[in-house]
């Protein structure tokens, strides 16, 4: 199902059924997960009947699973036949989900496995949805933060996405909560500006990788639509509107961003900004050219010189192909 609890109560109501409905059903569907309508027992048969048929409960499967240390891939097969991932890792504080998007992605990154299939479409809510019901089935624990970061550019799905956080995030859904929900976003400037309004308070991760336009034209297509001034002027709208600390994605590919001045310039844009910057490790694919940088540790040391804040993200998956980038949307 797609709607969240607001777009499901007045559903309800138009039936001529009492509000609270609403809420009974995302109890039967997230938090007892019985997926049988005709099981929702605290439902008139006939609210069932109704509901049985004014939706849409398709379900996505799990096609596969392969285990790493600390990580979990799973394949997903959609209705359609076509497919998308979802990772599962364990920290010491939870358990968090990256989940996909859309199938396939037109963003074109050119380090980026998952973009080698362009979009075939985006993914309906249900689809986001299931993916973290099915994890927590398949390992029977809860998950307690959730990163949009598999296949696709969420803000090229953006309602569906927005409707996902919503459901996700709603006590009667999967009660996760708000700032434990991350969206990563490549840089579509419009949809930042759409975010900054929305209420709820989701984290926001935004792919730079360069700290100026020559370097992000040759490895981010997007950067022609979206130069990085015009993204730094988004952001920090956003930032002001909302409060909310950002973070600066940036994937250390080896003699392509990584040197000592391309730290200090990525410094001096961000000076000044409520951010913190996410160096990630590149992780190499077969497909693609580009190599790990070797130069983390330096790239780290001159930007905390500089006076800005950040980490390097925590190596998950690469066994089993499951770290940042290296997801895809097919079965082999
Ligand atoms: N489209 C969104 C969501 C993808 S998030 C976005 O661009 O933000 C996945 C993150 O991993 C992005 O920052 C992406 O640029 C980065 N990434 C892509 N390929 C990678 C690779 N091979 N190694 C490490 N990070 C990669």
């Amino acid at each position: 199902m797609n709607l969240n609890i607001e777009e499901l109560e007045s559903y309800i109501l138009k039936v001529g059924e009492k509000k609270f409905k609403a809420t009974q059903v995302f109890e039967w569907l997230y938090q007892k997960k019985e997926w049988n309508v005709d099981n929702f027992t605290n439902l008139k048969k006939d609210l069932r009947e109704k509901i049985k048929n004014d939706f849409n409960l398709d379900f996505i499967k799990i096609k596969k699973k392969e285990t790493g240390s600390l990580v979990k891939k799973y394949l997903f097969e959609l209705i359609d036949g076509n497919f998308v991932e979802a990772v599962l890792m364990e920290h010491d504080y939870g358990k968090s989900v990256c989940v996909s998007s859309e199938v396939g992605c037109n963003m074109g990154c050119k380090f980026c496995e998952s973009g080698r299939l362009k979009k075939v479409r985006g993914l309906e809510t249900y689809e986001m949805v299931e993916q973290i019901l099915l994890i927590e089935e398949d390992i029977h624990d809860k998950i307690n933060s959730v990163v949009v970061m598999g296949i696709g550019e969420p803000f090229d799905n953006y309602d569906n996405v927005i409707n996902f956080v919503k459901i996700i995030n709603h006590a009667k859904g999967l009660a996760i909560g708000s700032r434990h929900i991350t969206i990563s976003t490549c840089g579509l400037v419009p949809k930042i500006d759409e975010f900054a309004d929305f209420p709820l308070q989701v984290n926001l991760a935004i792919s730079l990788h360069a700290p100026n336009d020559e370097i992000r034209n040759k490895i981010m297509p997007i950067n022609k639509v979206y130069n990085i001034s015009k993204l730094m002027t988004s952001l920090k709208n956003y930032i002001a509107k909302t409060n909310r600390r950002v973070t600066i994605e940036y994937v250390m590919l080896n003699m392509v961003n990584d040197s000592k001045d391309n730290a200090i310039e990525l410094a001096h844009l961000l000076r000044g900004m409520n951010v913190y910057v996410n160096l990630i490790p590149y992780n190499e694919t077969n497909n693609l050219e580009f190599k790990k940088s070797e130069r983390i540790k330096e790239f780290k040391d001159t930007l905390t010189k500089e006076g800005i804040n950040v980490t390097v993200r925590k190596e998950f998956g690469d066994s089993i192909s499951a770290a940042c980038g290296q997801l895809r949307s097919k079965e082999v």
